[in-house]
Order: C-alpha cells, then structure tokens, then sequence
C-alpha cells in the first residue's frame, strides 16, 4: 500500500506542498508528454527547459532518499497522457491515495477532479503555496467589488506581508507606486548588462538531442541553449540580476532596442512559473537591496510591484472567471493571425524586432509583448484565440493561468476592462518614443497617408473609430474621440481607406 504525488511539470519545488510529508514506500511520479508540448506547438527551448528541469529536479529528489517513477517521453510504454500514465502507475504499485498539489491551469484542475472517481482512489487537492495569494483568498478579496483594480490589490499584498512597509504601516518612501521616476526613453548611455550562460549538463544534452529529435518543426531556436535548469542555476540568475540588473530595472523598463531582448529586465519568469525561484524570496532579496542601499527605491518597489502585484492578480482573475474567460471577445477581433507572426517577413521593423527575439529566445519583454505584437493584433482586430494561442505555444515562460489574462485582458481588452482600465492601443509615435526601432524601418513613423506611412497610425485611429460605442465613454480614452472628430471628413475618409488597404495588404503578406 502506498501514496502516489504526481508532480506537474511546472511544480520543480521541493518545498511543494504535496511532497511536505513524503514517507518511505512512497511514490513521485512524474512525466514527459507529447500531450503537452503539442496541443500547443511549444517553442523547443520551452520544451526543453521543461523536461531538462524535470530531470534535474527528479535527480534532486531521489538523492535525496525519496522514490521517484519518472517516464520519458521516449520510454515505449509512454501513452502521452497524464492520466493514463498516472493509471499505469497504480496498476503497477498498490496505491491507496494519490496526493497532488494543485495545477497551475483550469485543464489540469479538471484533470484532476477527475481521477477520484476514475481510481475509486481518495485523491488529496492541496494548495498551492508558492503563491502569496491563494485562489480562495482572492475570491474574498474580489467579493462585492464592482471593480477590481491590481493597484489596490496590490496595496493589500504589501501591506499583508510587510514588503516594502514601515513600522507606522505606512510604504516606504511615503509612495505607493514610483513609475513616475521610470520610464525614461532611449538613450546612448544605455550598456545591456552581462547575463550568465549555462554549462549545459549531460542531462541538458540529451534532451536537446530527444527535443531536436520531435520537435524541431515548432516554431523557434532550440540552440544556443543556456538557460538555467536547477534551482542552483536559477538562483545564481535571481542573484546575478539582483546584484548587477536591479539597479536600473525602474528607469529603462519601457525601451525597446534593436538586437537586444532582455536590456534590465530580469528573465526570470519562466524560472518562477516553473517552481525553481519562489516568488517570496525574490521579493525578500529586491527589498533587501534596497535597505541595503544597493538599489534604489523606484527600481525595487517597480519589480516588487510585478511579482507581489501583477503576477498575483491575473492569477486571481483567471481562476475567478475561468472558464467563461475564455471565450471573451470584448471587441469582436477576427482578422486570421498573419503569417509575420509565425516569421515570414514584414518591413514593419517594429514587430519584426520582437518577432524575431520570441523565435530566437523564446523571449521578448513586456513592453515588447504588449506594446509591439500585443498593439498590433488590438488595433488590427486580429482573431483573440489565434493571438493567444500564439503568445502561448512561443513564450518560455508561457502558462494559460498568466497568458491569457495578459494576452486576452492587458494587451487585446477582449475581456472589457476586467484586467485593464482602458486599452493600451498606440499609434508609432509610441513605439518612436520608447524605441529606435523607427529609424530602420523603410515605413516613415511621422506618415500616416500614403505608401511609405507606418501601418500602425492608420491602424490606431480606425480601431478608436471602430470600437466607438464600447470605448467612447472610457475615461481614459474618450478624448480621443474629441480629437477624432475634429478631423474633416476627407481625412476621416483618407485614414479609413488606408488602415483598409493596410488590412488587405497583412492578409496578402504584403505589410
Ligand atoms: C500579451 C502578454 C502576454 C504575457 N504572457 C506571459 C506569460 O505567458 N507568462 C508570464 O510569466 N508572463 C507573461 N506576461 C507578463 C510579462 O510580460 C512577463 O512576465 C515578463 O515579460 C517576463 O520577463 P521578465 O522575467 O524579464 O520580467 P520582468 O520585467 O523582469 O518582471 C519581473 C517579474 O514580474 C512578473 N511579471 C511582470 N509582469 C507581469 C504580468 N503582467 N503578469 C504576470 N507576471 C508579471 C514576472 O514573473 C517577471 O519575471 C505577458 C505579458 C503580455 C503583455
Ligand atoms: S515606423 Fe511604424 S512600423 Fe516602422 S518601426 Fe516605427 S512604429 Fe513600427
């Protein structure tokens, strides 16, 4: 008789609540599924980064005394599905009671009910405690509020688990929020910090041999490959960016540069979503930086504020609307995803620059996903499932639990104001502001009628003239209108036209 714990691929933590009370006899099972990296087509490196992880962390627990079954995906009796795995698995061994951690996606979640009755097996749901904020605790927070906004919620957080908090309970530095102080827009001083590359393992190598193997028709670059894939990796990254990055995280958080995807931003979220680094002790580390007066206040209280704030948030949100979430479609957006997604070419420098970093790092930043690939698929309408599934399948750090609230709410408003209070559409002068990527662009960023106008000015005021009667009372937009309509007819006209001829010219690969 024994005790079965399942371990999802993105659960590498040996603090997991399902494995607090291991006992000898017992087993933790886990698995390599073509199932999961192919109902979404996954970028390889995420592939890889996931089953590399998964061998380090099951090599970690079975040296530490605890038994551990673990199927390949090249093993000749894998099925490729977690359940029938896991009912190989009890047929094998005399199991009585299977305990899980929960899973990180509503698919999973039901996966799990499910097995109950399957098995005639009691099954053991525990929370998810690498999060400050557990699913429950959220639908209280979010009960009777006619609206939920991160930035209180965020408030409550800080407050709850003195981050950033003085003794009078008051924030530190006497602000909630310093984004005034960051933001700051392109310049020559700028100098991309050192980033750690990884040896790779002889578990490393064997499986960028099994993923080139199966998976190199997905989209994206497997090699080179140098992420981290044990917790002793990962927390040698979280150090190196608190010690090197951190300082200038606030400040330059917004650029976007040609040739360089990750300038201050930390890249560890794929670390974090995979269990290797835990939220807390990420936000312990950046506050202790700043009582220590190795950075300052506006950079760590920024980055505290997406860990502690953002991250937590779309998790609630996800978890308190799913499943009708998604199927929202707020703006009714339908244009197929063009294939400059999937990186054919475009002369749009803009989205080629991001495109171009997701397929060679898997990566590109926020500014990036929202203000680049996520405006372009919000001001042209571009089919909300189709963008999501994109942003899903080619981002190493990809969940649905934090994709789709990013993807669906943040950057494409599908799901009307619920994540964010207004759209973020940009016309180019945004992405000439914040980037250089105009000045190697053969469209002119200043144009918006004509053969060589940016597409996306066009593009911009046909989706605030389109989507009138759902966004002219938003506060935060509503002047646009005004401006809108003080434009005579003929130019109404001329960029009605051209935001349609830039349409037609996307679907024909012309753009
Ligand atoms: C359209 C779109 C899709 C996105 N999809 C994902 C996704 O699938 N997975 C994912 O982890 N993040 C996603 N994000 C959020 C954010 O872009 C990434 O977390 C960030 O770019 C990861 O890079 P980083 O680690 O260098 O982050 P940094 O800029 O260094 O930020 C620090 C950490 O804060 C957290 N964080 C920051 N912003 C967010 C946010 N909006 N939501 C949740 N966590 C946040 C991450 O854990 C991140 O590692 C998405 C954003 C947009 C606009
Ligand atoms: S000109 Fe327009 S399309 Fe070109 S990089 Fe600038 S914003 Fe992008």
């Amino acid at each position: 008789m024994c005790t079965i714990r399942p371990i999802f691929y993105d659960q590498c933590s040996l603090s997991l609540t399902s494995l607090s009370d291991v006992k000898e006899g017992d087993i933790v099972f886990m698995c390599e599924l073509k199932e999961e990296a192919t109902y979404i087509r996954h970028h390889p490196k995420k592939i890889a980064l996931w089953f590399a992880a998964m061998r380090h962390f099951a090599k970690e627990l079975h040296q530490s005394g605890i038994r551990v079954r673990y199927i390949t995906l090249n093993d000749q009796d894998n099925t490729h599905s977690f359940t029938s795995e896991l009912e190989r698995m009890i047929a094998a061994h005399n199991v009585t009671r299977i305990i899980v951690t929960e899973p990180s996606e509503y698919r999973l979640i039901k996966m799990v009910q499910s097995w109950q009755e399957m098995f005639s097996i009691l099954v053991e749901v525990r929370t998810d405690d690498r999060f400050f904020c557990s699913i429950e605790e959220f639908k209280v927070w979010a009960k009777n509020k006619t609206q939920l906004r991160m930035e209180y919620f965020y408030r409550e957080m800080r407050k709850k688990f003195n981050i950033l908090i003085e003794d009078d309970k008051s924030p530190t530095g006497g602000e909630w929020n310093y984004d005034k102080e960051n933001r700051k827009s392109p310049n020559n001083d700028i100098q991309p910090p050192k980033r750690i590359i990884h040896e790779q393992s002889s578990i490393v190598k064997d499986v960028l041999k099994l993923v080139k193997e199966h998976f190199s028709d997905h989209f994206g670059m497997l090699e080179p490959f140098d992420c981290a894939v044990s917790r002793e990796q990962a927390l040698s990254e979280l150090d190196h960016f608190i010690e090197h990055i951190l300082p200038y995280f606030g400040e330059y958080q917004d650029v976007m540069l040609t040739r360089e995807p990750y300038l201050f931003h930390s890249v560890l979220s794929a670390y974090i979503n995979l269990g290797l680094l835990l939220p807390k002790e990420i936000c312990v580390k950046a506050e202790d930086a700043y009582r220590t007066k190795k950075a300052p206040l506006n950079a760590v209280e920024g980055f505290i504020r997406q860990i502690l704030g953002w991250r937590e948030f779309v998790r609630g949100i996800y978890h308190l609307h799913m499943p009708a979430y998604a199927e929202f479609n707020h703006l009714d957006a339908n244009h197929p995803l063009p294939s400059f997604y999937w990186g054919k070419k475009t002369d749009m420098h803009c989205v080629s620059e991001a495109v171009l970093h997701t397929h060679q790092y898997a990566y590109s930043h926020h500014i990036q996903r929202l203000m680049v690939t996520g405006n372009y698929a919000l001001i042209a309408g571009l089919d909300v499932k189709e963008v999501q599934e994109w942003y899903l399948a080619v981002y190493i750090d990809a969940y649905e639990w934090v994709e789709m609230p990013n993807t669906l709410g943040m950057a494409l408003f599908g799901d009307g104001g619920i994540i964010a209070s207004k759209p973020y559409a940009a016309s180019g002068q945004y992405i000439n502001k914040m980037s250089n990527f105009c000045k190697s662009c053969r469209y002119n960023v200043k144009e918006t009628i004509g053969p060589n106008a940016c597409p996306l000015n066009s593009l911009y005021w046909d989706f605030i003239e389109r989507n009138r009667l759902k966004l002219e009372h938003n506060p935060r937009i509503s002047m646009m209108y005004k401006t809108w309509d003080r434009f005579d007819a003929d130019k109404q006209a001329a960029i009605k036209a051209q935001a349609a001829d830039v349409i037609e010219r996307m679907q024909q690969d012309r753009l």
